[in-house]
């Protein structure tokens, strides 16, 4: 049995890729301190166990962990204490390898595809701005000594 090295923009089969998927990282605040009973029952009406508490007050564990199901701030009394929000520019990635490449070194490898890929928009860009440049003083500026003939290009 023969095996081929590939890569996914090729054909799906080659990406070392699962399921992939990303989210904006949740945010709790407790607008006021919630304390005794109430802090229990905070505790309790969270499924994704966010809030723990920590002398007899209420606190935000584990925001990651948010689903965002809205189940604290459903009732009127909670949206009083808890204000939930999603940071626009903080996001929680996930994930998930074939197998073929551990999943932090798909990230790893992604992000420098990325960043290659911008450094070629920026090239290009820049190569455009040039060119514009150029035309718009009917000047080459690598030949500065050179006036452009108006009719170039049109
Ligand atoms: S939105 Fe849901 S998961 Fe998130 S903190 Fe509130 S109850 Fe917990």
């Amino acid at each position: 049995m023969d095996a081929t090295k590939n890569i996914g923009r090729e054909h799906a089969k080659w990406s070392p890729v699962e399921t992939t998927g990303y989210r904006m990282l949740p945010e709790m605040n407790l607008k006021t301190r919630i304390v005794g009973a109430t802090a229990k029952r905070l505790v309790n009406v969270c499924p994704a166990k966010v809030f723990d508490i920590e002398d007899d007050v209420a606190v935000v564990a584990r925001p990651r962990d948010c689903t965002v199901c809205r189940e604290c701030i459903r009732e009127p009394e909670w949206e009083e204490r808890v204000e939930l929000t999603r940071k626009r520019d903080r996001f929680i990635f996930s994930v998930e390898s074939t197998g073929a490449m551990p999943a932090p070194t798909l990230v790893t490898e992604a992000l420098s595809v990325l960043t290659g890929k911008c450094d070629l928009v920026l090239a290009a860009l820049d190569a455009a701005l040039k060119h514009r440049t150029t035309h718009d003083n009917g000047v080459d500026e690598e030949n500065p000594d050179v006036e452009m003939d108006e009719s170039e290009g049109s």
